[in-house]
């Protein structure tokens, strides 16, 4: 229909941009992808806009309505970029010129929020309240959708849950590695494929990648499963004391690491024995959209009606 209006959905990753064109029902009518400019700001606001371009000449379209994701957060006090690991973006009212270039509003939100956006809207969580999405990979975060929307909170960080503690340490845990935002034992040193590595480093004196650990694993090797099943449990003390606050409808999985053989489904056990109350009774998904959700969750920012 030539009055519909598509939602395109950027996804500003550190190598590349990734960009889609959604109908209100949620099928792709275009999808581009280009190379991030690293280190270059003004070069990252061409090729999105470059991108925007593309997909409505692929569409067919103009006017699309446009959503983006990233790593970090738009300052609720400055209106600057803060947190992106893309540090050419921090300080800069991306989202302000970003509109300006494209001569139209933008919405901009965390990467994890788009994730639980996306799975809340037509994946993993569909039709769930309250859905909360963890992205296990070179980093871990995660973002919470209300009602398919992305809850940013007052300070622009809500479900920043990587650099929180790691709960219930045990002694040899304690202080835990170092992380590189100044704290010890964060969360993301324990459970990102960097993080795995390290644990495996640690306790056995082989270097190896978080890959290579789950390879191993999967043909026996009793260290690198050691190594899983401590990844697992800690995992299932991080998502336990979350679930004690917000108590979600659906908790999905995404990242790398989300697709291990076997930990979606042997996560309910790990978490279960953490949690204030009777029965933990709430879905552990891996997400549906996998790397697209990103794209996907950019679109649905501008909402689904
Ligand atoms: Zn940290």
């Amino acid at each position: 229909m030539a009055s519909e209006r598509l939602r395109i959905g950027i996804d500003l990753g550190g190598t590349k941009i990734a960009g889609i064109a959604l109908d209100a029902e949620g099928a792709t009518r275009a999808e581009v992808r280009v190379p991030t400019p690293r280190g270059d700001y003004a070069g990252t606001l061409d090729a999105i806009a470059g991108l925007v371009a593309a997909l409505e000449r692929q569409a067919g379209t103009r006017e699309a309505s446009v959503g983006v994701g990233m790593p970090g957060a738009v300052s609720r006090a400055t209106g600057l970029i803060k947190n992106a690991n893309s540090i050419w973006l921090n300080g800069r009212p991306f989202a302000e010129d970003l509109a300006a270039r494209l001569g139209r509003p933008v919405r901009v939100e965390n990467d994890a929020n788009c994730l639980a956006v996306s799975e809340a809207v037509d994946g993993a969580g569909a039709g769930a309240a309250v859905v909360w999405a963890i992205i296990l990979g070179t980093g871990v975060g995660s973002g919470i959708a209300l009602r398919g929307q992305a809850l940013t909170g007052l300070n622009a960080i809500a479900g920043e849950w990587g650099h929180n503690p790691l709960p219930s340490p045990r002694d040899d845990e304690r202080p835990g590695p170092a992380c590189y935002c100044g704290r010890h034992g964060c969360i993301e040193t324990w459970l990102s494929g960097p993080g795995l590595a390290a644990d495996f480093l640690r306790c056995t004196g082989q270097a190896a990648s978080g890959e290579a650990i789950v390879a191993l694993s999967r043909a026996g090797d009793a260290a690198a499963t050691a190594a899983m099943a401590r990844h697992r449990d800690r995992l299932g003390r991080g998502i336990a004391h979350v679930v004690n606050i917000l108590d979600p409808d659906v908790i999905v999985l995404g990242g790398g690491l989300s697709r291990v053989e076997g930990l979606v489904a042997a996560l309910p056990e790990a978490i279960a024995p953490h949690v204030f109350s009777d029965a933990f009774d709430t879905p552990v998904r891996a997400s549906r959209h996998g790397d697209a959700s990103g794209v996907r969750g950019a679109a649905w920012l501008w909402g689904t009606t």
